[in-house]
């Protein structure tokens, strides 16, 4: 099903049946639109300063302001500053599931929310801001519907116009799952995966949307391609950190 017909008969279904939140069960009141309740989405895990300067990921105890991990250090990232919103587990974990496996479409406006806050949190001063998904290979997005990071994308433009979507990133090799990867397998698993269409013009600066940063190798390959392209800057945004 697609996410706008899901959207039609979820508001006939929250006529009839009240939604519940889909990480404690409980009855959410208020807005419909939301898959959390107000209890779950204040107490999702933030991630917080200090972090690496590069790759965000965070650190403990007293570091330099401008502070690099090791990581970082003996691989930069193609990005320049890559971001996450929360750790991956709670509220956040649960709904990001719920949306990719269990398609349930009504976390996307509280997602999209969290993200659009992100954003112009961690990006202060950009105006019209340019966003990409990360793509998923036609194979995979045939059999599975659609692409979390767009519907993400898709709902920070419902709730800011001035945010554009770009299309030209395209996913050029199915890699195989990732999880059972060690680090260096996934770099050079994912390091040709991506390309962008010759298309012509390409925006000056991009943010890679996401929705869980893992390793990172995904998002750097990504900004390997759009760089190659001719993209002056690459930032990535995701939901969580796992
Ligand atoms: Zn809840
Ligand atoms: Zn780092």
């Amino acid at each position: 099903m697609k996410p706008w017909a899901y959207s039609a008969g979820r508001a006939l279904l929250d006529f009839v049946y009240p939604r519940s939140c889909c990480d404690c069960g409980e009855e959410i009141t208020g807005s419909i639109e939301n898959g959390l309740c107000w209890d779950c989405r204040t107490q999702t895990l933030g991630l917080s300063p200090p972090w690496c300067e590069r790759c965000g990921m965070g650190v403990a105890g007293r570091v330099d302001h401008a502070f690099v991990c090791s990581d970082c250090h003996e691989h930069p990232p193609v990005y320049e500053r890559g971001r996450s919103l929360y750790h991956y587990e709670g509220g956040v974990r649960t709904a990001i599931h719920a949306l990719k496996y269990h398609r349930d479409f009504s976390v996307i406006p509280d997602l999209s929310r969290l993200l659009l806050a992100g954003l112009r949190a961690h990006f202060p001063n950009e105006e019209a801001c340019v966003l990409v998904a990360v793509p998923l290979h036609p194979r995979r997005q045939r059999k599975r519907g659609f692409n979390q990071g767009v519907e993400l994308i898709k709902g920070m433009q419902k709730l800011d116009h001035s945010l554009e979507r770009w299309k030209g990133l395209q996913r050029i090799k199915d890699t195989e799952t990732q999880t059972r990867l060690s680090k260096a397998a996934r770099r050079e698993n994912v390091r040709s995966a991506f390309s962008v269409k010759d298309t012509g013009e390409v925006p000056q600066k991009v943010y890679l949307i996401d929705d869980v940063m893992t390793t990172g190798a995904t998002l750097d390959a990504c900004a390997r391609a759009l760089r190659k392209a001719g993209v002056v800057e690459v930032n990535t945004l995701t939901l969580a950190r796992g």
